[in-house]
């Protein structure tokens, strides 16, 4: 037996977890969970405390909306909790059906596919659209779940600076001869400066070049684009974009995600897209839910609270501004407020929330190590004295911590 392995005689095989945990906390990045009782609302009780809650994807306070609840309930009563089976056995209800034909016109595309969440859409039609003889152009900043996706396909990963035009197309001359397929590929919005992508000049390339285009929009269903939908609209890429990825659960309030394309594309996934095959399909009620949803966006309703959104970032900007703070990059409601160390943006998120705020500090692996930052995320259901409120406290924690 090795000395390491004598040493190790007797204690548990995951004693280096263990050991990486205490490592962490003492570094103070290792953050508890933060529990949320009650909704989630602008206004919040986490772990006992009211806060200001500047934490939630939930843009358009969809996750209470009467509308969404009253759908949800009456999908219970009609169709129980669970749908049973995967899409492909017999996890295919009505309801699904009837949901992807309302965001495919929603979207103005042929089709569409819901999986069980953002995550899962993305890891599962970049797997099953690329394969190993395949080419990936990515943006260096792409969410987690495009990169599982690439990683997945077996395909080969070039990654282009962030939002750079001339590095992604340096990366595609240099592969010109490329003999499989080719991929370009952005986060619409990016979840962690709140940027947009460049996407028409990434659709020219995308045309020069001969690759299929595909966008993420996560951040961006609900948010951006006409009554909320997407970069494709919001930049007027209709037609150049071939696959679209969005989230039901940020902005849409409930949970899912989804594929917009052409019928064959949707066919395609419908048949190769493992986490459609292989996992239980959406209880009824999300997708009820998310069908109010749709319908709600499309509502006067559904463009006044987009409206709402935008009129209370740049209420909270504007503040933040006049309070010294600075976040250059963001274009969207997603405000990142740097910090650099990761302990001390934990800190400050700490001393933020004893104060009545709630926004995340994010450090690494979410983000690159010596970029942590908060992250602060307006909604259309907050209030104007509830932003100006959070201003007030950010400036005053942030002085005491010397990040502003
Ligand atoms: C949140 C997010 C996802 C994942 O969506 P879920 O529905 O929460 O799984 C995917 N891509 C981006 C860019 C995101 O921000």
């Amino acid at each position: 037996m090795s000395e390491t392995a004598t040493q190790r005689v007797g204690q548990s095989p995951l004693q280096y977890v263990s050991d990486q945990l205490a490592e962490l906390r003492a570094k103070g990045t290792a953050p508890k969970l933060r529990v949320v009782e009650g909704e989630q609302k602008p206004v919040c009780v986490i772990d006992g405390r009211e806060v200001i809650n500047l934490a939630s994807n939930n843009y358009l306070g969809l996750t209470t909306h009467k509308a969404l609840r009253k759908a949800a309930i009456e999908a219970v009563r009609k169709y129980g909790v669970g749908a049973g089976a995967v899409r492909t056995i017999a996890g295919t209800m009505k309801i699904h059906m009837d949901l992807e034909e309302q965001i495919a016109r929603f979207k103005n595309v042929e089709a569409c596919v819901v999986f069980q969440s953002g995550f899962t859409a993305n890891a599962g039609t970049v797997s099953a659209v690329l394969g190993k003889e395949d080419l990936i152009i990515s943006d260096e900043l792409n969410h987690a779940s495009i990169i599982d996706g690439a990683r997945l396909s077996k395909a080969t990963i070039k990654v282009f600076k962030h939002k750079d035009v001339a590095d992604c197309e340096r990366i595609l001359q240099e592969n010109a001869n490329w003999s499989g397929h080719k991929l370009i590929i952005t986060d619409g919005v990016f979840s962690m400066d709140g940027d947009i992508a460049p996407l028409p000049a990434l659709c020219d390339l995308a045309e020069k070049y001969n690759c299929i285009m595909m966008v993420d929009d996560a951040h961006s269903s609900g948010v951006l684009g006409r009554n909320g939908r997407g970069t494709v609209d919001h930049l007027d890429c209709h037609g150049r974009v071939q696959i679209q990825v969005g989230t039901l659960s940020k902005a849409i309030g409930a949970m899912g995600g989804y594929v917009c394309g052409s019928r064959d594309l949707i066919d395609f996934l419908y048949l190769r897209a493992r986490p459609f095959l292989f996992s239980t399909s959406h209880p009824p009620a999300t997708a009820a839910a998310c069908q109010a949803a749709f319908t709600l966006l499309d509502s006067p309703e559904g463009e006044r609270l987009v409206k709402k959104l935008w009129a209370n970032t740049k209420v909270f900007k504007r503040e933040l501004k006049k309070r010294g703070f600075q976040f250059k990059a963001s274009e969207t409601p997603i405000i990142p407020i740097h910090v650099g160390d990761a302990a001390k943006a934990f800190e400050f998120s700490r001393k933020l929330f004893e104060a009545g705020v709630y926004a995340p500090a994010v450090g690494y692996p979410t983000v690159a190590e010596g970029k942590a930052r908060l992250r602060a995320i307006v909604s259309a259901t907050h209030k104007r004295e509830q932003l100006l409120k959070a201003a007030d406290i950010l400036a005053e924690v942030g002085k005491q911590l010397g990040v502003v």
